[in-house]
């Protein structure tokens, strides 16, 4: 059960995302060299400023992770592997290929790059989520998802709807179809690496990346973004809203994954539990008493809005990998504090 060292080399795609910077940092941090693939020079250069105090960061051009062979260049020479790129939108989708492509073939590339050009890199952790565990056609809620379940619903909607099916559901199948094929890559072809992945549910908290203008928001934390901002108004409240997790604990996840013995071979869902609108609009009045334009609902009334919800279980990654989960409302927190600074309002 081969783990890295301190001073060992990281490859993490998708360095410039919201999820990959952080995956980024927290390797850095913890004494891990790190190349990170972004889709231009400028992201690559915004991140070696960003983590200048951090640790030992360069980057390499990959622009479509799609492409065959894309990753050719990008794995020789690691360690392992944190492969976070994906495509993450559920509107304006005018292909499912849009997004399953990149999903699908960005995972079975970089594993067949490995197995061409390192296949003794020690570790490779996927960034999947908890749209490849899900099943909100087949499963009724209130239902507690584990890690052994599997989203057996929305690749077969994708199928026969195509782009007419809704946009949740082709992420959620480009997701299943790309953890999905690791898996049956590792079974297939026994390669001398483990495999592991984070199976998050939303994702809050602070944004380090480039981000020059709210529309550019990844889609989690645009939906924090929105409540501060005053995009809202009392007609969307309760708003009921899945499970959520901070993602200082996302990319914590990532590093144990690859230090950590026993993660091999295992799936980890790192999630705190069911939130609603309702429970983000009550921290921003708590903590950011000065944002006037905030939908106010019915103030503490979480147990009420969520009794029904869907529990994807975290305590997994809490037992066995040692996670600590940060608060709603010390993740809301951050987030709002972070696009407050860089959005200026
Ligand atoms: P994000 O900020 O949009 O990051 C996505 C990253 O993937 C970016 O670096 C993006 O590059 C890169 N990418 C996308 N398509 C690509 C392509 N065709 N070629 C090259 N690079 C490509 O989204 P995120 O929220 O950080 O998501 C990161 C990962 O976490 C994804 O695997 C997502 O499925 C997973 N996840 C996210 C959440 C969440 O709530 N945020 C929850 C569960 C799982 P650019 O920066 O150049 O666009």
């Amino acid at each position: 059960m081969p783990v890295i060292s301190k001073g060992n080399l990281v490859l993490v795609t998708g360095a410039s995302g919201f999820v990959g910077s952080h995956v980024s940092q927290h390797f850095l941090k913890g004494g891990f060299k790190v190349r990170g693939t972004v889709r231009s020079e400028s992201k690559g250069e915004y991140l070696k400023k960003l983590f200048k105090n951090d640790g030992d960061f360069d980057y390499v051009i990959v622009d479509d992770i799609a492409k065959d062979g894309a990753f050719d260049e990008a794995v020789k020479g690691v360690d392992a592997v944190a492969h976070t790129a994906s495509p993450f939108y559920v509107t304006n989708i005018k292909s499912t290929d849009e997004l399953i492509q990149p999903a699908l073939h960005g995972t079975t590339g970089i594993l067949k790059s490995i197995q061409k050009n390192n296949p003794d890199v020690k570790r490779v952790v996927v960034t999947s989520s908890v749209s490849a565990i899900m099943c909100v056609a087949s499963k009724k809620a209130p239902y507690t998802y584990t890690e052994k379940d599997w989203n057996v619903d929305s690749v077969g909607i994708v199928e026969e709807k195509g782009v007419d099916a809704p946009g949740l559901h082709i992420y959620n199948a480009s997701k299943t179809l790309a953890e999905r094929s690791l898996w049956d890559f590792v079974e297939k072809n026994k390669p001398n690496w483990e495999a592991v992945t984070i199976n998050p549910p939303v994702i809050f908290g602070e944004i380090i990346h480039e981000c020059p203008t709210p529309e550019k928001l990844n889609t989690s934390v645009a939906r924090v973004y929105e409540w501060a901002a005053g995009k809202k108004t009392e007609k969307d409240l309760p708003a009921a809203g899945g499970n959520w997790v901070d993602v200082h604990n996302v990319a914590e996840g990532h590093v144990l994954a690859l230090t950590k013995p026993d993660a091999a071979g295992e799936r980890f869902i790192v999630g705190n539990g069911p939130f609603a609108g309702q429970d983000i609009c009550d921290v921003i009045h708590k903590r950011f008493p000065d944002l006037k334009d905030v939908p106010v609902g019915k103030p503490g009334t979480h147990d009420e809005i969520t009794k029904d919800a869907n529990v994807f279980d975290g305590s997994k990654a809490h037992k066995e990998l040692g996670i600590q989960y940060v608060s709603l409302e010390d993740s809301v927190y951050q987030t709002v504090k972070s696009v407050r600074e860089r959005f200026h309002f």
